[in-house]
Protein backbone atom coordinates (compact mmCIF):
# COMPACT_ATOMS: atom_id res chain seq x y z
CA UNK A 1 0.00 0.00 0.00
CA UNK A 2 2.47 2.44 1.12
CA UNK A 3 5.17 2.01 -1.28
CA UNK A 4 2.70 1.76 -4.64
CA UNK A 5 -0.58 3.81 -3.97
CA UNK A 6 1.05 6.68 -1.47
CA UNK A 7 5.24 7.35 -2.36
CA UNK A 8 4.95 6.55 -5.94
CA UNK A 9 2.45 9.04 -5.91
CA UNK A 10 4.60 11.44 -4.27
CA UNK A 11 4.52 11.23 -1.01
CA UNK A 12 8.14 11.77 0.55
CA UNK A 13 7.51 13.09 3.91
CA UNK A 14 9.45 9.76 5.70
CA UNK A 15 7.78 9.63 9.74
CA UNK A 16 4.31 10.14 7.48
CA UNK A 17 5.76 6.82 5.43
CA UNK A 18 6.43 4.95 8.09
CA UNK A 19 3.17 6.00 10.58
CA UNK A 20 1.00 4.64 7.44
CA UNK A 21 3.27 1.25 7.47
CA UNK A 22 2.99 0.87 11.27
CA UNK A 23 -0.90 1.44 11.89
CA UNK A 24 -2.37 -1.64 11.01
CA UNK A 25 -5.84 -0.07 8.48
CA UNK A 26 -7.86 -3.80 8.41
CA UNK A 27 -8.45 -3.45 12.52
CA UNK A 28 -10.28 -0.08 11.78
CA UNK A 29 -12.38 -1.70 9.00
CA UNK A 30 -15.85 -4.12 10.16
CA UNK A 31 -16.13 -7.25 7.81
CA UNK A 32 -17.06 -8.00 4.98
CA UNK A 33 -15.14 -4.80 3.63
CA UNK A 34 -11.80 -5.16 5.98
CA UNK A 35 -10.54 -7.72 3.74
CA UNK A 36 -10.12 -4.67 1.14
CA UNK A 37 -8.18 -2.64 3.81
CA UNK A 38 -4.69 -2.05 1.62
CA UNK A 39 -6.92 -0.94 -1.63
CA UNK A 40 -6.69 2.34 -2.78
CA UNK A 41 -10.28 3.06 -2.10
CA UNK A 42 -12.45 4.39 0.83
CA UNK A 43 -14.86 1.70 2.44
CA UNK A 44 -17.44 1.69 4.80
CA UNK A 45 -17.54 1.37 8.20
CA UNK A 46 -21.19 1.97 9.46
CA UNK A 47 -23.49 4.37 9.93
CA UNK A 48 -23.39 5.78 6.50
CA UNK A 49 -19.93 6.58 7.07
CA UNK A 50 -16.13 5.71 5.89
CA UNK A 51 -12.68 5.43 6.13
CA UNK A 52 -11.07 7.62 3.70
CA UNK A 53 -8.86 6.83 0.96
CA UNK A 54 -5.09 5.46 2.17
CA UNK A 55 -3.42 8.32 -0.36
CA UNK A 56 -5.75 10.98 1.26
CA UNK A 57 -5.03 10.31 4.90
CA UNK A 58 -1.18 10.19 3.94
CA UNK A 59 -1.93 13.94 2.07
CA UNK A 60 -3.71 15.32 4.42
CA UNK A 61 -0.99 14.16 7.05
CA UNK A 62 1.61 15.48 5.39
CA UNK A 63 0.17 18.76 4.33
CA UNK A 64 -0.16 19.74 7.88
CA UNK A 65 3.39 19.09 8.55
CA UNK A 66 3.30 17.10 12.13
CA UNK A 67 6.10 17.37 14.12
CA UNK A 68 6.82 15.73 16.89
CA UNK A 69 5.56 18.41 20.19
CA UNK A 70 2.46 19.01 18.09
CA UNK A 71 -0.87 19.06 19.00
CA UNK A 72 -3.44 18.62 16.39
CA UNK A 73 -7.38 18.58 16.07
CA UNK A 74 -8.80 16.45 13.62
CA UNK A 75 -12.73 17.10 13.05
CA UNK A 76 -14.60 13.36 11.93
CA UNK A 77 -12.88 10.38 13.89
CA UNK A 78 -14.60 7.95 11.85
CA UNK A 79 -12.95 4.67 12.28
CA UNK A 80 -10.26 6.00 14.21
CA UNK A 81 -7.62 5.59 12.02
CA UNK A 82 -6.61 8.95 10.93
CA UNK A 83 -6.17 9.69 15.04
CA UNK A 84 -3.92 6.63 14.78
CA UNK A 85 -1.70 7.80 12.32
CA UNK A 86 -1.73 11.09 13.79
CA UNK A 87 -1.09 9.89 16.87
CA UNK A 88 2.45 8.15 16.08
CA UNK A 89 3.46 11.98 14.95
CA UNK A 90 2.59 13.72 17.36
CA UNK A 91 2.37 15.01 21.07
CA UNK A 92 -1.55 15.04 21.55
CA UNK A 93 -4.27 14.28 18.88
CA UNK A 94 -8.17 15.89 19.66
CA UNK A 95 -10.86 14.12 17.46
CA UNK A 96 -13.95 15.12 17.27
CA UNK A 97 -17.21 12.72 15.96
CA UNK A 98 -20.64 13.71 15.75
CA UNK A 99 -22.41 10.50 15.68
CA UNK A 100 -22.06 8.28 19.24
CA UNK A 101 -22.06 5.29 17.92
CA UNK A 102 -19.08 6.16 15.51
CA UNK A 103 -17.22 7.43 17.96
CA UNK A 104 -17.84 4.12 20.20
CA UNK A 105 -16.40 2.62 17.02
CA UNK A 106 -13.23 4.63 16.64
CA UNK A 107 -12.60 4.37 20.74
CA UNK A 108 -12.37 0.13 20.49
CA UNK A 109 -10.13 0.29 17.24
CA UNK A 110 -8.08 2.38 18.96
CA UNK A 111 -8.01 0.37 22.45
CA UNK A 112 -6.70 -2.29 20.31
CA UNK A 113 -3.69 -0.24 18.70
CA UNK A 114 -2.57 0.83 22.34
CA UNK A 115 -2.51 4.37 21.71
CA UNK A 116 -2.49 6.56 24.62
CA UNK A 117 -2.48 10.39 23.68
CA UNK A 118 -5.71 10.31 21.42
CA UNK A 119 -8.69 12.36 22.93
CA UNK A 120 -11.99 11.12 21.50
CA UNK A 121 -14.60 13.96 21.88
CA UNK A 122 -18.62 13.22 20.57
CA UNK A 123 -19.97 16.64 19.38
CA UNK A 124 -19.83 19.16 16.22
CA UNK A 125 -16.71 20.01 15.53
CA UNK A 126 -17.02 22.57 13.20
CA UNK A 127 -17.36 24.74 16.56
CA UNK A 128 -13.85 22.80 17.41
CA UNK A 129 -12.50 22.23 20.94
CA UNK A 130 -11.32 25.40 22.89
CA UNK A 131 -10.56 23.05 25.94
CA UNK A 132 -7.83 21.63 24.39
CA UNK A 133 -6.80 24.70 21.66
CA UNK A 134 -4.53 26.05 20.39
CA UNK A 135 -3.88 23.42 18.11
CA UNK A 136 -0.42 23.44 15.72
CA UNK A 137 -2.56 21.16 12.95
CA UNK A 138 -6.38 21.11 12.37
CA UNK A 139 -7.60 18.11 9.78
CA UNK A 140 -10.93 18.03 8.98
CA UNK A 141 -11.95 14.75 7.39
CA UNK A 142 -15.23 15.78 6.11
CA UNK A 143 -16.70 17.92 2.99
CA UNK A 144 -17.37 21.42 4.37
CA UNK A 145 -18.72 24.46 2.49
CA UNK A 146 -16.47 26.50 3.77
CA UNK A 147 -13.73 26.39 6.94
CA UNK A 148 -16.17 26.60 10.32
CA UNK A 149 -14.30 30.43 11.48
CA UNK A 150 -14.02 29.36 15.39
CA UNK A 151 -11.94 26.61 13.70
CA UNK A 152 -9.35 29.41 12.53
CA UNK A 153 -9.44 31.62 15.73
CA UNK A 154 -8.43 27.82 17.64
CA UNK A 155 -4.96 27.35 14.97
CA UNK A 156 -1.57 28.80 16.33
CA UNK A 157 0.34 31.35 14.60
CA UNK A 158 1.93 29.12 12.07
CA UNK A 159 -0.65 26.70 12.39
CA UNK A 160 -1.96 25.03 9.40
CA UNK A 161 -5.65 23.78 8.57
CA UNK A 162 -6.29 20.65 5.77
CA UNK A 163 -9.88 20.32 5.02
CA UNK A 164 -12.12 19.60 1.58
CA UNK A 165 -14.04 22.70 1.12
CA UNK A 166 -16.45 22.99 -1.33
CA UNK A 167 -20.30 20.89 -2.35
CA UNK A 168 -21.56 18.27 -0.75
CA UNK A 169 -20.58 15.91 -3.52
CA UNK A 170 -16.99 17.06 -5.01
CA UNK A 171 -14.55 19.20 -3.12
CA UNK A 172 -10.85 20.73 -3.38
CA UNK A 173 -8.57 19.97 -0.71
CA UNK A 174 -7.79 23.14 0.78
CA UNK A 175 -5.25 24.26 3.30
CA UNK A 176 -5.07 26.90 5.46
CA UNK A 177 -1.77 28.58 7.23
CA UNK A 178 -2.50 30.96 9.89
CA UNK A 179 0.29 34.35 10.12
CA UNK A 180 0.28 37.16 12.30
CA UNK A 181 -1.71 39.22 9.67
CA UNK A 182 -4.49 36.13 8.67
CA UNK A 183 -4.08 33.23 6.83
CA UNK A 184 -2.81 32.26 3.38
CA UNK A 185 -5.32 29.42 1.29
CA UNK A 186 -3.48 26.73 -0.94
CA UNK A 187 -5.57 24.10 -3.07
CA UNK A 188 -4.26 20.59 -3.25
CA UNK A 189 -6.33 18.84 -5.96
CA UNK A 190 -10.02 17.44 -6.19
CA UNK A 191 -11.98 15.18 -3.25
CA UNK A 192 -14.91 13.43 -2.66
CA UNK A 193 -15.69 13.11 1.25
CA UNK A 194 -19.33 12.93 3.69
CA UNK A 195 -20.61 15.89 4.49
CA UNK A 196 -19.48 17.76 7.39
CA UNK A 197 -22.80 18.07 9.58
CA UNK A 198 -23.14 21.19 11.81
CA UNK A 199 -23.26 24.97 12.95
CA UNK A 200 -20.73 25.93 10.54
CA UNK A 201 -21.30 23.34 7.79
CA UNK A 202 -24.41 21.45 6.02
CA UNK A 203 -27.59 21.31 7.92
CA UNK A 204 -28.84 17.51 8.49
CA UNK A 205 -30.84 16.11 5.79
N1 LIG B 1 -11.12 10.34 9.71
C1 LIG B 1 -11.97 9.19 9.62
C2 LIG B 1 -11.21 7.88 9.63
O1 LIG B 1 -9.98 7.91 9.78
O2 LIG B 1 -11.87 6.84 9.56
C3 LIG B 1 -12.89 9.25 8.42
C4 LIG B 1 -13.89 10.34 8.56
S1 LIG B 1 -15.40 10.13 7.66
C5 LIG B 1 -14.87 10.43 6.02
C6 LIG B 1 -16.21 11.64 8.17
C7 LIG B 1 -16.68 11.62 9.61
O3 LIG B 1 -17.03 12.95 9.98
C8 LIG B 1 -17.91 10.76 9.85
O4 LIG B 1 -17.66 9.81 10.85
C9 LIG B 1 -18.96 11.77 10.27
O5 LIG B 1 -19.91 11.27 11.20
C10 LIG B 1 -18.11 12.87 10.89
N2 LIG B 1 -18.73 14.18 11.00
C11 LIG B 1 -19.57 14.81 10.14
N3 LIG B 1 -19.90 16.02 10.63
C12 LIG B 1 -19.24 16.18 11.81
C13 LIG B 1 -19.16 17.21 12.78
N4 LIG B 1 -19.83 18.38 12.66
N5 LIG B 1 -18.39 17.02 13.87
C14 LIG B 1 -17.70 15.86 14.03
N6 LIG B 1 -17.75 14.84 13.15
C15 LIG B 1 -18.50 15.00 12.05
Amino acid sequence: MVEHQIRSRGITNSRVLTAMREIPRHLFIPPPYNTSAYEDAPLPIGNGQTISQPYIVALMTALIDPLPEDRVLEIGAGSGYQAAILSMLVQQVTTIERIPAVADLARENLVKIGLQNISIIVGDGTRGYPDHAPYDGIMITAATPEIPPPLIDQLTIGGILVAPVGGREIQELITLTRNENGVVRSSHGGVRFVPLIGEHGWADS
